[in-house]
């Protein structure tokens, strides 16, 4: 990939349609040719959970469908896998059936947990990660992010997606050993730089706004991104959801140790973007932004509180599972609820809840409204 090409961001209006996606495919590789003869290609969704393609949790089929019938035709051996939010394989394999991705891939579905590798990282927190080796031994990585909104990244793309290069319960482990919000993103930014990928084309054609990763609402923005570099790439994508990208602490951090400018008048875009003045960010957005700015002071208290809503609760415990530092507890025959003394605000829980029982509360506004009592 030529030097110049490395600011340059493409955003095409897109359906998923396979006619259309087939030709933002033709126009992606146009504009930033890869030589694909016999290469290993690496094909990163994002596979949150098991939920079918109209939930938009996912990246949607029908673009991994795209960029697998692109890639072969030009001589690719390719994989496509994720380490979703679930613990083994089998569960791993379930939701990529459940998303649609393992038909869309077909032949080219990998367990990317197969050949676990330890990987050392240079972060104050995290000393290690585990990995799925096919991401470091591929020839080319594509990643394929969903635009969505995030309890604790505040939003997610590409360098988020490269979180599922973690595997299985390593995921948590790194939660646990970097509990607040730019710890977090430091291991996060640590993590992408592992192995940045070579293309990252995003699904920002049904968006999803507000509580997102997993709960939040759909919203049609019906474009597809594509970059060379996932931080460029971000940078337009919270642009285009109205909001600065320096406020998504993982993109400032990724600028600061140069992988990429989130400045937009530095970024070579093909359109210019018009920013959305209404799009709803996550109901830690404002909270966690003050305090990140209070830092040691009060950012605990400005985090949330995950709070469980016994209507929607089937108790089926997969919170108290994906917990990282064991602060959600469930009693026999009763839902469970988070400690506030060791939850770290973390939200896997929110995400992993199939049911969308677990809204976030502010716990300073909980806490004055309590002492007001
Ligand atoms: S994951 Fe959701 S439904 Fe399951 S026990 Fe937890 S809150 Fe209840
Ligand atoms: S209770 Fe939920 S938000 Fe709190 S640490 Fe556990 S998973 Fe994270």
């Amino acid at each position: 990939m030529a030097d110049k090409q490395k600011n340059r961001v493409l955003v095409l209006d897109a359906s998923y349609d396979d006619r259309l996606l087939a030709d933002a495919m033709d126009k992606i590789f146009q504009e930033f040719p890869m030589d694909l003869e016999g290469k290993n290609v690496l094909v990163k969704p994002n596979i949150l959970a098991g939920e079918p393609p109209e939930k938009g949790v996912t990246t949607h089929p029908s673009l991994v469908r795209a960029i697998v019938n692109k890639l072969q035709q030009q001589g690719a051996k390719v994989m496509v896998g994720d380490n979703p939010g679930v613990f083994g394989y089998g569960r791993s394999e379930k939701a990529a059936i459940t998303s649609g991705i393992k038909d869309a891939a077909g032949d080219c579905f990998v367990k990317l947990s197969r050949t676990p590798v330890r990987q050392k990282l240079s972060n104050r927190n995290v000393d290690h990660v585990t990995i799925a080796g096919d991401v470091l031994s591929a020839d080319l990585v594509i990643n394929l992010p969903k635009l969505k909104t995030h309890g604790l990244t505040f939003y997610t793309g590409a360098v988020k997606n490269t979180f599922g290069y973690v595997v299985g319960g390593d995921k948590m482990r790194t939660h646990s050993l970097a509990p607040t919000p730019v710890k977090f993103a430091e291991a996060l930014v640590d993590i992408y730089a592992i192995r940045p990928p070579e293309l990252n084309i995003m699904d920002a054609v049904t968006a999803m706004e507000g509580n997102g990763p997993h709960h939040g609402k759909l919203r049609e923005l019906g474009k597809i991104l594509a970059s060379p570099n996932g931080v460029c790439l971000d940078a337009v994508a919270v642009h285009m959801i109205g909001r600065q990208p320096e406020s998504i602490p993982h993109l400032k951090i990724a600028a600061q140790r140069g992988l990429g400018t989130i400045d937009i008048s530095k970024i070579d875009l093909n359109t210019k973007i018009v920013p959305l003045r209404d799009f709803k960010m996550p109901a830690t957005f404002v909270t966690g932004m003050v305090g990140i700015f209070l830092n040691r002071i009060l950012s605990k208290q400005m985090s949330c509180l995950p709070v469980v809503v016994e209507e929607k609760c089937q108790k089926c415990g997969l919170c108290v599972k994906h917990c990282p530092v064991g602060a959600m507890k469930i009693k026999k025959d009763k839902c469970p609820s988070a400690d506030k003394n060791i939850c770290i605000s973390c939200y896997c829980c929110q995400e992993m809840c199939p049911e969308d029982a677990i809204i976030l509360k502010g716990r300073l506004l909980n806490f004055i409204r309590r002492s007001a009592h």
